[in-house]
């Protein structure tokens, strides 16, 4: 299973697409992807191989930012409606999620009670809960950062919203997660391995931190709010 994520100038889709690939040496059931662009948001997902989700994917569609997914079913069958990005109900938050969120039953009674889900994943819980810390605190950085506190268990996440064409939010704990920085664009992936091709500066994020990943540049905080300040490393691995 795999998480990729990009922002930038051009088109989304064969950095998303690519990285997907390069991740496939993970394991995994199904694969999806979603871009946002002036017209909104975009989704394409299968059960199946990447091959699959490139012939699923609508080539018109231009997007300068988007995150993709290769799923390792942990809750809920390999289907199309499991696999990821999963939206949150009114369609403004859309996300991607590696790991197992243990306490997700506990959160879906605690917050989400009122809420149809559409998928039997783990997962959906995280996207809703969003949304829900959105209604009451009318910022998605704050939503964001307050929902992973509230998280029991392994994540790296990628979500989007909507209304912000600028930003990626990012947060890993026990799973897997890099930065890549590039000129004008930066990706985020589970492996440099997955964005090799257009970058070889990574930065290492932490357990239980925030990335809010601009075009332009990146920033770290921990999950109160404070800024982190970290070097990038340069990747050493042949792609
Ligand atoms: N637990 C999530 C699910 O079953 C994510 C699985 C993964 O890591 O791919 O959908």
């Amino acid at each position: 299973c795999g998480i990729v994520g990009f922002i930038g100038q051009n088109d989304s889709k064969e950095v998303l697409l690519n990285g997907l690939e390069k991740l496939e040496y993970r394991g995994y059931d199904s694969a999806g992807i979603a871009m946002l662009n002036e017209n909104g948001m975009n989704h394409f997902k299968v059960k199946g191989r990447i091959a699959a989700l490139r012939e699923r994917v609508d080539n018109t569609v231009y997007a300068t930012m988007g995150i993709g997914h290769t799923r390792w079913a942990t809750h809920g069958v390999p289907s199309e409606e499991n696999a990821h990005p999963h939206q949150s109900a009114s369609g403004r938050f859309t996300l991607v999620h590696n790991g197992v969120i243990e306490n997700y039953q506990d959160l879906r009674k605690e917050y989400l009670s009122e809420v149809s889900f559409v998928s039997e994943t783990d997962t959906e819980v995280i996207v809703h809960l969003i949304e829900k810390l959105f209604e009451k605190y009318q910022d998605t950085a704050e939503a964001f950062r307050q929902a992973m506190g509230l998280l029991k268990g392994s994540y790296a996440i990628g979500m989007i919203d909507k209304e912000d064409q600028e930003t990626l939010y990012v947060s890993k704990n026990k799973s897997p997660l890099l930065i890549g920085l590039g000129d004008g664009f930066n990706v985020v992936a589970s492996d440099a391995m997955a964005t090799l091709k257009v970058t070889d500066q990574y930065l290492e994020i932490y357990d239980q931190e925030i990335v809010l990943v601009n075009r332009s540049f990146v920033e770290v905080q921990k999950l109160n709010g404070v800024v982190v300040n970290r070097k990038p490393y340069t990747a050493q691995i042949d792609a």
